[in-house]
């Protein structure tokens, strides 16, 4: 036989999933490792979906999305993130990640180099990798506040360089990026002729600050990811959506065709009703996974591990170099020795070593006990050393 194709046989696997797989087929552990919230999805969005389904909403619809849903996306963005954006400009995907994938298949060439966090949710680099473009990391420091520096980004910049991307509130770290840092990736976007993409899936989910989109100081060269599986627990319905310029937005919509044709109508749907029902579910949630923030930094401190407060999304990531092996090995251990699932720090790039991921999106008591035992473990591991 022929060999499969070079490009996807090369692309990384999530170092995130590995983990999960691993987790599932275990009895009683707790799962800390994946970005989702615990909690269901509200009945109202349910039961449009199934309301939708039982009028007839069982059709193909259109590529780009139902007309409907995109005037109210647009609303939303104008509402929430405060720039002015028509339906035209709205594709609805399979959640941000279809977005993105389809966004980056419009925007990128084979060779085109793409700025992505070192720290940062793998799916760029992967999604980067399958368009055959080449990814270039981009350093955020926890002694900066995971905030990005301009010259560590402008410095690697090459006639190749077509795009950055930025991801704020941010997973894996926490870190809301301030004004002054947006207006600041705004203007080097603009000196070097660069596109800008704004990953703000997490855009509801602030604890301290203000989420700021790029697009408010140049909406032309901005695409903005958006979903609504944290903002509104509907992970498995696979709905988000993609903002950017006609232009764009109209190759976006081309693409959608021969990628997923349309998002599933009942689906759609929902996200309606997700975005005309009551918004009380996100402040509820929110507060939630403040408290628990909260709750996890309390107890990093007194367990003596603390070393940083996340200011937004529901991350938190915990240096576990005392343990003295990397973090994919000390998730490995943790796993089978305490019964507790992080993601490993590896699966984020190669800043994020000493770490490991936690995800607050767990009920708090679990939440506690799995980090007492992770303390519990870094200890045990640096005393035999
Ligand atoms: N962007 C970031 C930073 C994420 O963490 C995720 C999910 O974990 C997504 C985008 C995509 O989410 P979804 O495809 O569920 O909408």
């Amino acid at each position: 036989m022929k060999p499969l194709a070079q490009t996807a046989t090369n692309m990384p696997g999530s170092g995130i999933r590995e983990i999960v797989h691993l987790a599932i087929t275990m009895p009683d552990v707790i799962r800390l490792e994946v970005g989702e919230p615990n909690f269901p999805t509200p009945a109202h969005i349910i039961e449009a979906a199934y309301q939708a389904a039982n009028n007839g909403f069982t059709k193909y619809g259109p590529s780009a999305g139902l007309h409907s849903l995109r005037e109210l996306l647009a609303e939303r963005v104008s509402r929430v993130n405060g720039y002015p954006v028509t339906a035209a400009q709205v594709n609805v995907s399979v959640g941000g990640v279809q977005g993105m994938l389809a966004a980056l298949s419009a925007l990128l060439d084979p060779g085109d180099e793409v700025l992505i966090p070192d720290p940062a949710w793998p799916n760029y680099e992967m999604a980067i990798i399958l368009r055959e473009a080449v990814p270039v990391h981009y350093p955020l420091y926890i002694e900066q506040g995971f905030v990005p520096r301009m010259e560590d980004i402008e410095g690697l910049i090459t006639d190749r360089t077509k795009l950055i991307i930025i991801n704020s509130p941010s997973n894996p770290t926490g870190a809301v990026f301030p004004r002054e840092t947006i207006e600041a990736l705004v203007d080097l976007a603009q000196r070097h002729d660069l596109y800008l993409m704004s990953d703000e899936v997490y855009d509801e989910l602030v604890f301290e600050g203000e989420h700021v989109s790029p697009a408010l100081y140049d909406a032309e060269r901005t695409i903005g990811i958006y979903a609504f599986s944290k903002t509104y627990a509907m992970t498995g319905w696979r709905v988000g959506y993609v903002v950017a310029n006609e232009a764009l937005s109209q190759i976006i919509m081309k693409i959608q065709e021969p990628m997923i044709s349309c998002v599933a109508s009942p689906v759609q749907k929902a996200a309606e009703a997700a975005l005309t029902g009551p918004q009380d579910c996100i402040r509820e949630m929110r507060d939630s996974y403040r408290e628990r923030r909260d709750a996890v930094v309390e107890l990093l401190k007194k367990e003596a591990y603390y070393v940083y407060t996340p200011r937004g999304a529901f991350y938190i990531m915990v240096d576990v170099s005392d343990a003295g092996v990397d973090s994919r090995q000390f998730a490995l251990n943790l796993l089978e020795t305490c019964r507790v699932a992080v993601a490993p720090g590896t699966a984020f790039g190669n800043l994020g070593d000493h770490f490991v991921r936690i995800s607050l999106a767990t009920e708090k008591g679990l939440l506690l006990e799995g980090v007492r035992r992770l303390c519990e473990f870094v200890r045990s591991s640096q005393a035999k050393r």
